[in-house]
């Protein structure tokens, strides 16, 4: 039990008496709990507080008392301070002489997240909260110097319990445990114009943290530096814990200050224009100092160096190393309190909840960049903006998830252990090629593609071995994708000066892999399929070997007897009439398939569909062609009764044979969402009818799957030499690249599956939903603006329409 009177008279004496006086109202509990608050206060330095009025919240200077900031140029690889810097970080960093602290006493509920700041989750493709990627940078300066850094994490008095529940329910995240170690940010009681203290509740004193340079006073009370790790450390590394680029214990950073002997260096980026909003630093009669641009005239912000860098134009990234010695020393003087008047809620006389119109609450703050002007000493340490700054700020627009999800994926590139094949091609396609590669994918990614030149002149050039190669790789590596390429005729042998007509690029790698060819359609808001019940995408597998396409036929005379002849092995015969023309010329065909190859079309189709988790159905006209397609029917039946009849049905999925007639008159009512499987004829028919009832060729994809699990993606569309011509004249196309595009995100995507590559897989996805939501917000290229029933279109050129694409894929 606290003593009562000995707290009242206290309080008397300081004229503080008043914030007892709900005490007869309250229950035994919240009384004892209200004596507890008033007893930690030191009311000696609060009427000091009010009586010094230190500062006030901005600064006053003239501006003679300037002068521009010492800087470093933070180094970059290949520098020569570089290394030096670097191997200097790294010993200091394995000797332990380093610890981090993180200032995270915020909470999440500008960023719309119940919790503390630190256990946001920007959701950055296969990175966790802010906690999480500071400890990643940890976890990489253990990996590189083999010390684990002490992290000493500032909570604030709302945030702290959770803080520590975070880290205990996730096991540190595999830190060691013992090299964490939390501490409160201070409060400091808010006061009314008068000096009075001021109740939150009827037991509870009203308080705000006491500001950024609480932090030093915090480590003070709670003796961090004079205890453990941090006793026998040189440096601290201090950060906030916003910036998602943040380089934790950043080694050229430490070696810098070993190297240069400062008392602090503190990170800055150069702004972009003088007008930019962030506080910048300088010199005032030679002491560090922080100001807003607005504190200085327009003249002044804008005076440039010799190399175009503003003089005062260093602003602060909230990155800091100090040496651990010379701050200890600074940290014997008290930094001044900043007031800043506020409207605050509290309780009224009569115990009610106010907020007054004006600010009439004083708000005592301690600012960070105090210590510099303590300490002189301190500089610049000049970083590029776009690779360490990151903040999370806001719920959306700058500074928010989005924006630091962008710049930290530039910054981290997505890795690829395994390369998939990268098959090139011709004319518009060529250069789609480049475009989609340089505007969407190589920022984020780091392409690890075995390449392959297939334009029709390297073809030429290489007799086309290079599309055998490319092939032979595609077994390699399991996934390919390829652009579209020229197939030549006799007026491309002769555009070209080709030495003979090759054979279709696709022709040959289908040849050598076996593959089947299944496409399908993109569908988009806004462009609906001339089908009114499809909903979903049909994809159209063809099996592209024999019938018609490799048939025998010849024309006959009147008169002639036509046979098929069967010679087998053994020496036998047989021999079947065809047809005996008694009253006209006329033509005849014979034409063949192989089992093993409708194996192999049958084993691909039930695969692909168990693959993508799609119905099947195979369609041929067995009870007109009792042999040749009730072979087919066949081969499919035992084919799925043996090998894929409990996968389906686990998957929930169905395999349906049905006449080719049926079929069709089925797919026409059908919502869609299955795996059409055809003889070749009619899959050649059949997918082009398809291709524009959905929409148009620029939005259809096209995958060769082998039996023995190649993939090889690309658009079903050609090399649109039409648009390619218009180019070379240096007019602006509106090439639709979905397709092609499409043929990337598909490759990424599986071998992002193959490899357990969680990233490429989730990026890929990203890439395709922002291709999605482009088009559904109105923006497309030319073919899609002609035939959308979105209202007012807006069309775009082909590298305005992938920067759109590009712009959405971190929303
Ligand atoms: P194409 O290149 O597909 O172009 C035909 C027309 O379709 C174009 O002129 C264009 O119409 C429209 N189009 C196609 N794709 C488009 C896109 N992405 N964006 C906007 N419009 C698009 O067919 P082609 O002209 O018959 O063949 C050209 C060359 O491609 C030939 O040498 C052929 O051998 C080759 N080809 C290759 C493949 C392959 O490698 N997989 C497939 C088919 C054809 P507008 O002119 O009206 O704008
Ligand atoms: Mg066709």
């Amino acid at each position: 039990m606290k003593d009562y009177e000995s707290i009242l008279s206290k309080l008397k004496k300081y004229g503080q008496e008043d914030v007892l006086r709900f005490y007869g109202e309250l229950s035994a509990d919240d009384r004892e709990q209200l004596l507890c608050d008033v007893e930690s206060l030191d009311l000696d330095e609060i009427a000091k507080l009010y009586h010094l009025a230190d500062v006030p919240a901005e600064n006053k200077f003239d501006e003679s008392e300037l002068s521009p900031i010492d800087v470093i140029k933070a180094p970059v690889p290949g520098d020569s301070e570089y290394k030096t810097y670097y191997e200097k970080g790294i010993e200091v960093l394995r000797s332990g002489k380093v610890i981090a602290v993180t200032m995270a006493g915020g909470e999440g509920s500008r960023l719309g997240h119940n919790g503390p700041k630190g256990t946001y989750d920007p959701k950055i493709p296969g990175h966790g909260s802010l906690f999480e990627i500071q400890l990643e940078g940890l976890r990489s300066i253990h990996a590189q110097c083999g010390s684990f850094v002490h992290w000493y994490i500032m909570t604030g008095e709302s945030n702290h319990a959770k803080t520590v529940e975070y880290f205990e329910e996730n096991a540190y995240f595999g830190y060691p445990r013992d090299k964490v170690t939390f501490f409160k940010q201070g409060v400091l009681p808010v006061l009314d114009l008068e000096g009075k203290l001021l109740l939150e509740e009827k037991n509870k004193i009203l308080k705000a943290p006491d500001g950024n340079g609480g932090i030093f006073r915090a480590l003070l009370d709670n003796k961090i530096l004079e205890t453990g790790d941090a006793a026998d450390a040189g440096y601290v590394f201090v950060c906030g814990i916003d910036n998602c680029l943040v380089k934790m214990c950043d080694p050229v950073f430490v070696g810098a200050i070993a190297l240069t002997g400062r008392a602090c260096l503190t990170k800055t980026f150069m702004k972009r224009s003088p007008e930019e909003k962030a506080g910048i630093y300088c010199l005032r009669n030679g002491r560090p100092l922080v100001i807003e641009y607005t504190e200085i005239s327009a003249h002044m912000a804008a005076e440039t160096n010799a190399d175009g860098t503003y003089k005062y134009g260093d602003a602060n990234v909230l990155n800091y190393i100090f040496d651990i010695n010379r701050l200890r020393e600074a940290l014997s003087v008290r930094l001044p309190y900043h007031i800043a008047l506020k409207k605050v809620k509290r309780l009224d006389g009569a115990g009610n909840p106010l907020k007054s119109e004006v600010p009439d609450c004083r708000k005592y703050e301690m600012f960070m960049f105090d210590i510099f002007n303590e300490m002189g000493d301190t500089a610049a340490f000049r970083i590029v903006r776009d690779e360490e700054f990151a903040p999370v700020k806001n719920a959306e627009g700058i500074d928010s998830a989005q924006t630091a999800r962008e710049l930290f994926m530039r910054q981290n590139r997505i890795e690829m252990e395994n390369p998939i094949v990268e098959i090139d091609g011709d004319e518009m396609t060529r250069i789609v090629w480049e475009k989609i590669k340089e505007i969407v994918l190589e920022p984020y990614v780091k392409l690890n593609t075995e390449y392959y030149d297939l334009s029709v002149q390297n073809r030429d050039a290489t007799d086309d071995t290079v599309t055998v190669k490319a092939a032979e790789a595609i077994k390699k590596h399991k996934v390919a994708v390829k652009c579209a390429t020229i197939t030549p005729n006799a007026k491309r042998v002769e555009e070209f000066g080709l030495k003979k007509m090759w054979k279709s690029p696709n022709a040959t790698i289908r040849g050598i892999l076996d593959g089947t060819v299944f496409r399908t359609p993109i569908i988009v808001d806004g462009i609906s399929p001339v089908v009114r019940t499809w909903e979903k995408p049909i994809t159209i597998a063809r099996h592209a070997y024999g019938d018609i396409y490799s048939a025998v036929e010849t024309r006959a005379a009147k008169g002639d007897e036509v046979f098929l002849t069967v010679k087998s092995k053994d020496g036998g015969s047989r021999e079947l009439l065809l047809h005996t023309f008694a009253d006209s010329d006329g033509i005849v065909m014979g034409m063949h398939n192989e089992d093993d190859s409708v194996e192999s079309f049958a084993r691909t189709c039930f695969g692909y569909a168990l693959s993508e988790g799609l119905d099947l159905w195979f369609s041929a006209k067995d009870t007109i062609s009792k042999t040749y397609d009730h072979r087919f029917k066949d081969v499919f039946a035992e084919i799925y009764e043996n090998e894929f009849r409990e996968a389906f049905e686990e998957k929930g999925i169905t395999y349906f044979y049905t006449l080719v007639d049926d079929a069709v008159s089925r797919v026409m009512k059908s919502k869609g969402g299955f795996v059409w499987a055809c003889k070749n004829y009619d899959g050649d028919v059949f997918s082009d009818m398809l291709a524009s009832a959905f929409g148009s060729l620029s939005m259809m994809t096209s995958v060769l799957v082998s039996p023995d699990g190649c993939f090889e993606y690309e658009a079903a569309h050609g090399t649109i030499p039409r648009h390619y011509h218009k180019y070379l004249n240096g007019e602006k196309t509106s090439t639709n690249p979905t397709a092609t595009l499409f043929a990337w995100t598909g490759a990424l995507a599986k071998k992002g599956m193959m490899d357990g590559n969680a990233a490429l897989a989730d990026f890929s996805q990203r890439v395709e939903n922002a291709l999605y939501r482009t088009i559904s917000e109105g923006f497309m290229t030319g073919d899609l603006a002609l035939i959308t029933e979105k209202e007012n279109p807006v069309t775009l050129g082909l590298e305005e329409f992938l920067e759109a694409v590009r712009d959405r894929i971190f929303l």
